[in-house]
């Protein structure tokens, strides 16, 4: 299906030291519409020459203008990323509703809104941002202070490329660090068009840098192995993580890491059902299930497994899938032929599984192109399935009963992963134990994916390594020296 917009695709090249480039050898890629399987323009693929040129501009832009700007002209370059992210809300809503096949409503409400607010928030926050100083008796004055962490690698997913990139990228600048990201391959386009931003905003050439391409053997491997970058901020799955973490041992690189999940959505029958049904259509479904923070395993306490399978099933069916670009589409397609093959394999072997397709599994009528797929329930399926068990990343849920709150919170911790968990209770005391007995790094009670971002962000277990948000971005971007003066 085609839908008319006045904003064109764009073709992608590196920025490098504050400049527009091709690869060395001309290689590109094609990056395609996952609505509609066109073409939407070219990529530039870079490998280890183009990131050898992005470290080595990083690198000298470290100790340049940047290095020495006062912390107020610095925060006010990052504000103005911000301000010019919102002058162009619209166009970059657009780009990223083509490249990733989300609503554009969603892009143009939450992604690219946040995308902004992130500079916003860093921009405020590193002025306020104090260290320590104690005095030690009569003996001695020690006080610590702050430096970049130098040159970061920020190597980013597809599922809201913006809003991550930027969730790192303010920090990242806020510190004084400079910078060489990857975007994934499948979305490039706001990325990019960041770079012409950050260089209107005022950011000195060489200290935001771009290289496009791949993970293993290109772009993402180059970046990870290369000696001069000090850090890697990675967000994606846990087995690129692994290989970043061992690609960057020989330099012993900072890292931080946010990884996959497989997220426990608890409903306890005292909960008010109206509420849950429509947070648990979010927490399930938007962004057709593409976002880390999905609460893909749901818990249903058994007096009230039934009424809530019934009712959640037909506001499913409620629901509109189609194209990103249409008003009242509320799950677009998904990202990419290779990850819908991959989505569409779980369907597959939920039904060897024995599993009971409630509603979905299934291309929507009408849509011979583009990777679309109806929001999906199984039921019926064991606790040790494959679906239950792994990271599907796609519109598709698992709702299993469950009698007891001890069975429930074993159940909920019995997987690698440790990213978020929801429970939905109106006991107070009931709220408190079972978020205590989570194993998970963001635990709502009552909602989901409200977020305040001076809070810790991040996942235990398989799900990532340290903290972002508020001071715990500040830590990870700064290193901090201490000075002790004998009086
Ligand atoms: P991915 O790991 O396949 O790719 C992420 C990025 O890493 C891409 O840019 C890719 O090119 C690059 N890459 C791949 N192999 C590499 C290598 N060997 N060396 C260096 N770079 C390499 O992940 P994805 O499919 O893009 O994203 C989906 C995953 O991300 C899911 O597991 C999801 O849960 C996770 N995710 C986590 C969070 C979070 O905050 N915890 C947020 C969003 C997505």
């Amino acid at each position: 299906m085609q839908v008319e917009t006045r904003v064109r695709a764009i073709n992608c090249l590196h920025f490098i030291n504050g400049q527009f480039v091709e690869s060395q050898n001309h290689k590109t890629f094609e990056n395609i519409n996952p609505a509609t399987e066109e073409v939407l323009g070219t990529v530039a693929e870079g490998g280890k020459e183009e990131v050898n040129f992005a470290v080595a501009a990083a690198r000298r832009a470290l100790n340049g203008k940047w290095k020495t700007m006062p912390i107020v002209e610095r925060s006010k370059i990052i504000r103005r990323i911000g301000d010019l992210i919102l002058e162009r809300q619209e166009e970059l809503a657009h780009l990223e509703s083509m490249d990733t096949g989300k609503p554009f409503s969603l892009a143009n409400s939450v992604d690219i809104p946040r995308a902004a607010f992130n500079f916003h928030f860093f921009a405020d926050y590193m002025i306020s941002v104090n260290t320590d100083s104690n005095m030690q008796d009569d003996i001695a004055l020690h006080y610590s202070y702050r430096r970049p962490v130098g040159v970061v690698g920020i190597i980013k997913p597809w599922n809201l490329p913006l809003l991550l990139l930027t969730w790192k990228l303010a920090p990242c600048l806020a510190m004084g660090n400079t910078a060489v990201i990857k975007p994934a391959e499948w979305t490039p386009m706001t990325a990019t068009v960041l770079m012409e931003i950050c260089k209107e905003a005022g950011v000195p050439d060489g200290v935001v840098n771009l290289v496009h391409g791949f993970g293993p053997n290109s772009a993402g491997a180059a970046i990870s192995e290369h000696p001069d970058v000090d850090a890697i901020s990675f967000i994606g799955e846990p087995r690129t993580g692994t290989a970043i973490m061992k690609s960057g041992a020989d330099s012993l690189k900072k890292l931080s890491f946010e990884l996959g999940g497989k997220n426990p959505n608890i409903i306890f029958a005292d909960s008010d059902l109206d509420e849950v049904i429509e947070t648990t259509i979010k927490s399930s479904f938007v962004n057709q299930g593409e976002v880390c923070l999905c609460g893909s395993r749901i818990y249903v306490e058994r007096p009230v497994y039934e009424e809530f399978l019934t009712r959640f099933a037909e506001r499913v069916r409620t629901l509109k899938v189609g194209h990103p670009l249409e008003a009242d589409t509320n799950v677009g397609a998904l990202v990419s032929k290779e990850h819908y093959d991959r989505v569409n394999s779980y369907i597959d072997i939920a039904r060897q599984e024995g599993a009971t397709i409630l509603t979905g599994g299934k291309r929507p009528d009408g849509y011979e192109k583009g990777y679309y797929l109806e929001p999906t329930i199984l039921v019926g399926l064991d606790r040790n399935s494959r679906c239950v068990r792994e990271e599907i990343f796609g519109p598709v849920v698992t709702v299993m009963p469950f009698d007891m709150e001890e069975e429930v919170v074993m159940q909920a911790n019995d997987t690698h992963y440790g990213l978020s968990a929801t429970i939905w209770t109106n006991d107070l005391r009931r709220a408190h134990r079972v978020a205590h007995q989570l194993e998970a790094g963001i635990i709502w009670v009552n909602t989901w994916f409200l977020r305040d971002l001076r809070t810790p962000f991040g996942g235990m277990k398989h799900s990532g390594i340290g903290r972002t948000g508020g001071m715990h971005s500040i830590d990870f971007y700064s290193e901090l020296s201490n000075v002790t003066i004998k009086l």
